[in-house]
């Protein structure tokens, strides 16, 4: 077991006591292929333990806080997680391969949720409505009850903040189940959120495998609204089971998104954008720039720019602390290196340089001479893997940026005021970045997809919402 680990993680945390599952799920390092730890391998019956702790965290301690108290817990537990910024990265970078500056931002970014939806906790509130003579009606904003977060394995300590931060704040209980191929930074969260103060069962966390204590998390009759993010598949799956139980589900699954670059660009803004967004996290984000539109007339000039960043690149492992770490597992490193055999009759301009040995390396690629209906310009690769597509005119654009199943976020690089205007309107996205892509971490801001990159909006004020419902009290009184 490595020394970064302050915890024992094969236990999980159902309501206020860690305890150990019946059997246990080797989890792997990414950088060496070595076993980092033994976790939990959750199963049913861990999962309904999980969802009456949370049940009975609802009709105590955490049940009766106000929405001032649990902002003021919210924040405690953000500034423990801004104090343990460093322990956390080591822990995220070593479990999903990610380098330690990447790893860093994300734990940063853990912490501005906490504090972000702290102070939005007591923030959202109903409303009255005019109605008939006699009568006052009034609109409560109340929490769902338990709620279910399954998360991937990408971005952890982010997608935990966005979801579960919101949640609290809202004042439901909640059931994580991390990824099996990565649940350090959660265990820890989990411990770090317990010692600043979260009442018992108001957060259990139980690691495990999807289609055992993931399919029963999303299966259970006690749980009142699920929050995914992963694969298309699966969030399939995950609204098929809310659906039995009649429950409100959010899914985000992914995207093939586009930066679109104008004749009128600026060019030297662009560039690092471009290229950060295909190969941040080595590509597995699922707002990854993985296709760049470029006007015709720009296209070469911007291949080449490209291509230098992409022979500069440098590929290693998490910890020594490199432009690019490995995928996250062999299984992936496979399904990336499929994707790249259907690339034959396309040009490799440029790629990265590995220098990391034994874990799941993948060089960044950067493809031209696709069309844009190819397999590569079409399919979520989850690698570092980058297709430059050219287009004549906006139109053009707008359409080969809008040909795909998913719509998850876009950007769009011109001096034009109108255009970037009209873009706006017609990307067929949950997100559109105008001159920048992705800048500044995104806390305050919705997001979410349309088409296969899902539906329902987290991070924001806008995820209070969805984590709330409203009950409307009409009193007549004469
Ligand atoms: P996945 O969707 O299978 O796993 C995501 C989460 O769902 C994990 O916690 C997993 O345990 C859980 N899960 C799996 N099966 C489940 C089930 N039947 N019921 C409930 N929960 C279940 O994704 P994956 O297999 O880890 O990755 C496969 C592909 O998914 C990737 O190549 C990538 O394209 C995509 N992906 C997208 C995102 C994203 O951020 N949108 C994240 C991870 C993976």
């Amino acid at each position: 077991m490595t020394d970064a680990l302050w915890f024992d993680p094969a236990e999980m945390l159902i309501g206020g006591r860690w305890l150990r599952a019946s059997d246990t799920l080797p989890l792997g390092n990414p950088s060496d292929g070595t076993t980092l730890a033994e976790i939990p391998r959750g199963q049913s019956r861990d999962i309904d333990a999980a969802v009456a702790a949370a049940d009975q965290a609802l009709r105590g301690e955490w049940g009766r806080m106000t929405a001032l108290e649990r902002g003021r817990v919210l924040a405690r537990i953000g500034q423990a997680v801004l104090d343990r910024v460093e322990e956390l990265a080591t822990l995220e970078a070593l479990d999903v391969g990610k380098p330690l500056k990447q790893a860093r931002a994300d734990a940063v970014a853990l912490a501005r949720y906490c504090e972000f939806y702290a102070g939005a906790a007591d923030k959202l509130h109903g409303e009255t409505i005019p109605y008939l003579d006699g009568y006052t009606v009034l609109t409560l904003r109340q929490p769902h009850g338990v709620t279910g977060h399954i998360v991937p394995w990408n971005y952890p300590m982010q997608i935990i903040g966005r979801s579960v931060g919101a949640a609290l704040a809202m004042g439901n209980a909640c059931v994580l189940k991390p990824a099996e191929e990565a649940c350090l930074t959660a265990l820890a969260f989990a411990r770090i959120a317990r010692d600043a103060g979260l009442p018992d069962g108001a957060l259990n966390v139980v690691p495990g495998i999807g289609a055992e204590a993931g399919a029963a998390l999303t299966a259970h009759p006690g749980v009142h609204h699920i929050s995914f993010t992963g694969s298309v598949r699966t969030g399939q799956l995950v609204q098929e089971a809310a659906a039995r139980n009649v429950i409100p589900v959010t899914l985000e699954l992914g995207g093939k998104s586009p930066q679109i670059v104008f004749e009128d660009a600026d060019l030297d803004a662009a560039l690092p954008f471009l290229v950060n967004a295909g190969i941040q996290n080595a590509g597995q984000t699922c707002s990854a720039a993985s296709r760049i539109l470029v006007h015709r007339s720009l296209h070469d000039d911007v291949v080449a720019r490209m291509a230098a960043r992409y022979h500069a690149l440098r590929v290693g492992p998490a910890l020594d602390d490199l432009d690019v770490g490995p995928l996250i597992s062999a299984r992936q490193r496979e399904l990336v290196e499929g994707f790249l055999a259907k690339a034959e009759d396309l040009t490799v301009a440029a790629q990265g340089q590995v220098v990391g040995d034994g874990g799941h390396y993948v060089a960044p690629t950067l493809l031209t001479g696709a069309t844009p209906d190819h397999p590569l310009a079409q399919a979520e690769i989850f690698g570092p893997v980058q297709v430059v597509l050219p287009f004549e005119t906006e139109a053009e654009a707008i359409a080969i940026a809008n040909g795909t199943d998913y719509g998850l976020v876009a950007g769009v690089w011109t001096r034009d005021g109108a255009r970037q205007m009209r873009m706006a309107r017609d990307l067929k996205a949950g997100q559109v970045f105008v001159n920048n892509y992705g800048a500044g971490g995104g806390v305050e801001l919705p997001f979410g997809g349309v088409g296969k990159s899902g539906h329902g909006r987290e991070k924001g004020f806008e995820a209070l919402y969805g984590f709330s419902q409203l009950k409307t009290v009409a009193v007549h009184h004469g």
